[in-house]
């Protein structure tokens, strides 16, 4: 480290200081962070070595003085009398050494470590007073946090009641699957709202919300790590107290392991350091905890943070490609998504060559153009992202990336809805928009028209055999005969597939006709409350909100969708066709029917095209249910290579046992 002057190193701080605090303002408080975690961890410990090298430098407002950030004003306030603290951080084994060296030399002897993942979300703390839940809270600047009980107790698994009436303070972390933060920002990015740069924001800014039913709209989870308080318990170590917490009926997560002084810990950060793509949920390193709680009360804290635990941060995956273009696409809704088109890269365990770039906001912050070199990383491990373009490499004749005015698919004036950041293509009769509509309807979970995908409705709207969704009960054999293709079988079997749809659930019809806030659930739960859509197009925004778990925005939507004379024409044109109108129920609801749906599933071996977590996903969204070990209970196993000892259980079980290329057949039967 180079030395610098006392007046120099101030100097820095002046210009560090601030700029820490507005990244961290952005971050903590409004859940939408302006920079890479990497970006920010790196010029926070430039601030920590220049405070280092001079102490008397520390002011007040410095981020090394400060957990966390402000609360949102509209929450009420606790205070949370045990502070809650942040934590030290490492970036190298050796840190990590140096770390367990201070705590040997300051205890005298070899310490146990309860070894736990690093779970990216945010904290939270729960009170239970004879063991019910009275009072759920967010970190806040660690000493004054949020009061978000009514969401906390939209949040699944965790437990109103305990397994025993203590009264008992615990922490944990509350965290967004990635399934469900992919869902989620698909679903905001086709309504025009900003998306969340990853679960650990998505998680804060779901729980920080002063509606409930939008925090329960949101699936979180829970990990609980903490006993801070207690009455009545016998519990001396770290790894007793995740035990009494799983016991208290909270979900723990299951990986942690008690070492003896480093032994291991190299074995399960590689491990964990490998495998992190597969969990369903996002970590940023791995914990080590002094597991005796009285010595961790002898270590006691800094201002800032314990001093007998540290996090190992894992280090960022990032790769480097040239972006070759920027294209536009339109979703149903009328959104335009612009998306990176670079050289293939492989990033992650996987190849990328095309980066979301979400919304012209997103290239115009980070100043994206055709030509540049840029830094990719996966945000939530998942989705392929641009960190930052690398400007050293950036080609001297380049210009900014162009923002179209107007819809690259039929012309008209590009707008932003009010709170909007995404352009919006508001012409009803948009080509680009009708098709992805008429897709929508005929989709899985939607009328479940089998056979009719993207392709053919191109090709029958481009003919000008349909215009819109009623028009395609008016197909004739005649008309798909000019189809590509199209022989007499195919025929029947479009005009047949077409035909059966007329006899669905009427939720399917409800979430097909596209209306926006109007998922697949809420489709079927206000077809179930009133059993047909003329009740439902008769129904006020009142009466709408009156039925479980619907909000004002969904209950505006509908009410506005209806009261259109075209939408009125076009149901009455199905209803003249014979489209159902009622809610019948299960045996006909829009859910998925695959070779998938309602197995428990195992996967095992190496796959050449899944990743597993992917895999899993896929399967799950078609309704199974996959595990980790075989058992009677198994319906199929899939078997990639090497696969060893569950291929012999499976087989021994007489278990479906099939392998990649079965299995790629029967998802490809399953596509739209
Ligand atoms: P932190 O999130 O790195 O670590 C402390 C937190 O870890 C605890 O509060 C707890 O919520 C969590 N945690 C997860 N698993 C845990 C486990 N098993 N045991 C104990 N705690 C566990 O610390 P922080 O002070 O909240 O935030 C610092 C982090 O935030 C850094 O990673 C930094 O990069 C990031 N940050 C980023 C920006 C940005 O602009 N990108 C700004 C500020 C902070």
């Amino acid at each position: 480290m180079a030395e610098i002057t006392k007046s120099q190193a101030s100097q820095e701080l002046d210009k560090i200081r601030p700029q820490l605090n507005s990244w961290r303002d952005a971050y903590y408080t409004k859940d939408a962070p302006l920079v890479e975690d990497n970006v920010y961890d790196k010029l926070y410990n430039r601030l920590l070595e220049l405070e280092k090298m001079y102490p008397e430098l520390v002011t007040p407002d410095s981020p090394s003085q400060e957990v966390g950030d402000e609360t949102l004003p509209d929450f009420n306030k606790v205070t949370h009398d045990i502070p809650m603290l942040s934590m030290g951080d490492v970036f190298s084994e050796s840190e990590l050494a140096e770390f367990n060296d201070r705590i040997e030399k300051n205890v005298g002897h070899e310490v146990d470590y309860n070894v736990e993942l690093k779970i990216d979300g945010l904290s939270l703390s729960l009170i239970y007073e004879n063991g019910i839940l009275v009072q759920g809270s967010t970190r806040g600047n660690g000493t004054i946090g949020e009061n978000v009980t009514e969401n906390v107790k939209t949040i699944k698994d965790i437990p109103q009641k305990l397994s025993r009436p203590l009264s008992i303070e615990v922490r944990g972390e509350c965290f967004m699957s990635k399934k469900e933060f992919l869902r989620l920002n698909q679903e905001r990015e086709s309504q025009g709202h900003q998306v969340f740069a990853n679960p650990r924001n998505a998680a804060a800014g779901s729980l920080r919300q002063l509606d409930p039913k939008i925090t329960a709209s949101r699936k979180l989870d829970t990990f609980m790590y903490t006993i801070v308080t207690f009455d009545g318990l016998e519990v001396t170590t770290q790894h007793q107290a995740l035990e009494t917490l799983k016991e208290l009926g909270f979900n723990v997560n299951p990986t942690a392991q008690v070492t003896t002084g480093l032994k291991g810990v190299k074995d399960f950060i590689e491990h964990y350091g490998e495998i992190r793509d597969d969990l369903n949920y996002g970590i940023d390193g791995v914990v080590l905890k002094v597991d005796d709680l009285a010595l961790q009360r002898e270590l006691g804290n800094t201002v800032k943070v314990p001093r007998w635990e540290i996090a190992y941060k894992f280090p960022p995956e990032q790769a480097e490609s040239i972006v070759h273009d920027i294209t536009w696409t339109i979703g149903r809704t009328g959104v335009l998504t612009p998306t990176a088109v670079m050289d293939p890269v492989s990033l992650a365990g996987t190849t990328v060559s095309r980066a979301t770039l979400h919304n012209e906001d997103m290239i115009r912050q980070k100043d994206i153009r055709i030509g540049d070199t840029v830094l990719l990383h996966k945000a939530g491990d998942i989705i392929p992202e641009v960190s930052q373009v690398v400007l050293s490499k950036r080609p001297a004749d380049s210009v900014p990336a162009e923002i179209p005015t107007h819809c690259p698919y039929c012309g008209s004036k590009l707008i932003h809805l009010e709170d909007e950041v995404a352009l919006r293509c508001i012409n009803p009769k948009c080509p680009a928009q009708v098709k992805e509509q008429l897709t929508h309807f005929a989709s899985r979970n939607a009328m479940n028209i089998d056979g009719l995908g993207p392709k053919i409705i191109e090709q029958l709207y481009t003919k000008e055999l349909i215009k819109d969704v009623a028009d395609l009960y008016k197909l004739t054999a005649d008309d798909l005969a000019t189809l590509d293709g199209f022989k007499e079988k195919s025929i029947n079997n479009l005009l047949t597939a077409i035909d059966n749809s007329k006899t669905n659930s009427v939720e399917r019809l409800l979430f097909g006709l596209g209306i926006r806030h109007v998922g697949a659930k809420a489709a079927r739960i206000l077809a179930e409350h009133f059993g047909d859509l003329d009740s439902i197009m008769k129904a006020s925004s009142e009466e709408i909100l009156e039925v479980n778990t619907m909000g004002e925005i969904i209950a505006n939507s509908i009410s506005t969708y209806f009261e259109n004379d075209d939408v009125k024409k076009l149901i009455n044109e199905l209803k003249s066709v014979n489209v159902n109108m009622n809610f019948i129920g299960s045996s006909n609801s829009n859910e998925t029917n695959s070779h998938f749906t309602d197995k428990i599933i195992v996967i095992t071996g190496t796959l050449k095209d899944y990743k597993r977590s992917q895999l899993s996903e896929i399967l799950e969204n078609l309704g199974a249910n996959v595990t980790s070990s075989v058992t009677k209970k198994t319906d199929i196993l899939i078997a990639g290579e090497k696969a060893g000892s569950k291929l012999a259980k499976a087989q021994k079980l007489g278990t479906e046992i099939i392998d990649e290329t079965t299995l790629s057949d029967y998802l490809d039967n399953d596509k739209e």
